[in-house]
């Protein structure tokens, strides 16, 4: 089965946060469990490149923007390849297929009377570079970014948004646009029937880093359409409306709650204007705070992906950020919580298991033998495992791994193998069970933490291939801790 999968196309302007990490962390490990299972996979990430504030910001460092983009984009991709993201592209939105294909999109909607051409009177943040409603202002400022929005009164062209309103409305009520989790789907659903979609304005006459429109030079598009349009050109289209790359629609789209009414108005009124079926599922995340306060500069509470990385290590971070709170709600998280969940969850939780049950094994191990007392414990393990992974419970799928491992944990300490070396046969029989166990637990952890499923398939001296375990010839060698104990 085909599965395409997309995080947000983050804005460059700045390095990459822990939120960034966060929601590419959750996509490679769905990633890696749909490859597991053997489907065919596409995941795409990337870059949005252009708008005003790329500009000025390059424009301040004395640099061209495109050399800027380059370096920020850089970062990000440095960033990817350190946390072992196993993306099938980076798409950026400066690359020149993508510039194209915008056009000819831009084209269409105007010979489709969709684009027209106004002046707009607005509030615009340059921050969020997006025109702001009052109603989004606190204290006539943009709470994002503290900062007054700038009057400005200017030609520009609109889409046609309010168009699409109803069908939108439609789709997500009847699951054919799914939003997840329902509390979003909820919220959006209200938010669409209270208020009045306006037209969209696209294009900026005084910004000149960006895509010009092909019926009017004098303006460039920003953000919406070309931004929104990397989801279809990083899977190779070419603009044409009636031939669609293979892998669209994407099955899941997954974003932080703050782009989700972008991602549920104008991304879909673009689709269902150009023709273009919708997204499947959209699934949104939520924030973090650091011990109960936002993340920020002037707090100096904040906390890189690159920090996690040097601190704990590629596969404890992806854990560790994942294995907090529930994915889609909000949560809190600090180091000393961080700290304490390494400690017990994969040093002394995974990290010792493994290394018990092989240091036992590598010298009283026989041959594998199948002992049906356990089996029935994985089996009901593997179902609920299965089962949260379908519904993108992150958070829970990880508790029914570590369930199981202190399952494991008690049945150690209860057959105690280590009083038993004089009776080979016996222990043969629980060291089968336990070192099943571990082949299981690695196959498990695998999209989680990739780098530690192989390092104990390596000491088990099996080569995953999704064999039945009786097949399985395990030749032990025990290596070292998984898991450094830090003090
Ligand atoms: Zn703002």
């Amino acid at each position: 089965m085909k599965f395409y999968i997309t995080t947000p196309i983050y804005y460059v302007n700045d390095e990459p946060h822990l939120g960034h990490a966060y929601t590419t962390i959750a996509a490679d490990v769905l990633t890696r469990y749909h490859r597991l299972k053997g489907d065919d996979i596409f995941f795409l990430v990337g870059a949005d490149e252009h708008g005003l504030k790329i500009q000025q910001k390059a424009q301040k460092e004395g640099k061209n923007p495109q050399r800027f983009c380059d370096e920020i984009a850089a970062k990000f991709q440095f960033l990817w390849n350190n946390l072992n993201i196993s993306n099938n592209i980076f798409i950026r939105t400066t690359n020149l297929n993508h510039k194209s294909t915008v056009q000819k999109v831009l084209q269409t909607l105007f010979d489709k009377k969709l684009i027209y051409k106004g002046e707009y009177e607005g509030l615009y943040c340059i921050g969020c570079e997006e025109y702001k409603t009052k109603i989004q202002l606190i204290n006539e400022k943009c709470p994002l970014h503290q900062k007054e929005p700038e009057l400005i009164k200017e030609e520009c062209y609109f889409f046609k948004l309010s168009n699409f309103q109803k069908k939108i409305i439609e789709k997500i009520q009847n699951n054919e646009f799914k939003i997840e989790p329902i509390e979003r789907k909820n919220e959006i659903l209200s938010f669409l029937k209270k208020e009045k979609l306006e037209d969209l304005a696209i294009s900026r006459k005084n910004v000149k880093w960006g895509i010009p429109l092909p019926f009017d030079k004098s303006h460039t598009t920003y953000v919406w359409v070309d931004a929104f349009c990397s989801y279809l050109t990083g899977i190779n289209w070419q603009g044409d409306c009636k031939k669609i790359p293979n892998f669209w629609p994407p099955n899941l789209q997954l974003m932080a709650k703050d782009i989700l009414r972008v991602h549920a108005t104008i991304w879909p009124a673009l689709l269902l204007a150009l023709n273009i079926p919708l997204p499947n599922k959209l699934f949104i995340h939520g924030f973090f705070t650091i011990n109960g306060q936002k993340m920020s500069k002037t707090l100096g509470n904040i906390i890189l992906p690159i920090d996690l990385i040097n601190k704990f290590g590629v596969d404890a971070t992806r854990y560790l950020l994942l294995s907090q709170f529930p994915f889609g709600q909000d949560g809190d998280i600090s180091i000393e919580k961080l700290e304490k969940k390494y400690n017990s969850d994969l040093v002394n939780g995974l990290g010792n298991l493994v290394s018990r049950v092989l240091t036992l094994a590598e010298h009283n191990f026989l041959s594998f033998s199948d002992n049906n007392d356990i089996k029935k414990d994985i089996q009901k393990t593997l179902e609920k495992y299965e089962k949260t992974m379908k519904n993108i419970q992150l958070f829970e799928t990880l508790k029914i791994i570590w369930n199981l491992i202190s399952f494991y944990d008690k049945y150690m300490e209860e057959k105690k193998p280590w009083k038993i070396k004089n009776k080979p046969e016996q222990l043969n029989k629980i060291l089968s069970s336990l070192l099943e166990g571990i082949y299981h637990l690695a196959v498990m952890v695998l999209p989680f933490m990739p780098e530690t499923s192989k390092k104990i398939f390596t000491q088990l001296g099996v080569k995953f291939k999704n064999q039945s375990i009786e097949q399985i010839k395990f030749k032990i060698k025990k290596d070292e801790n998984l898991f450094p104990r830090k003090k």
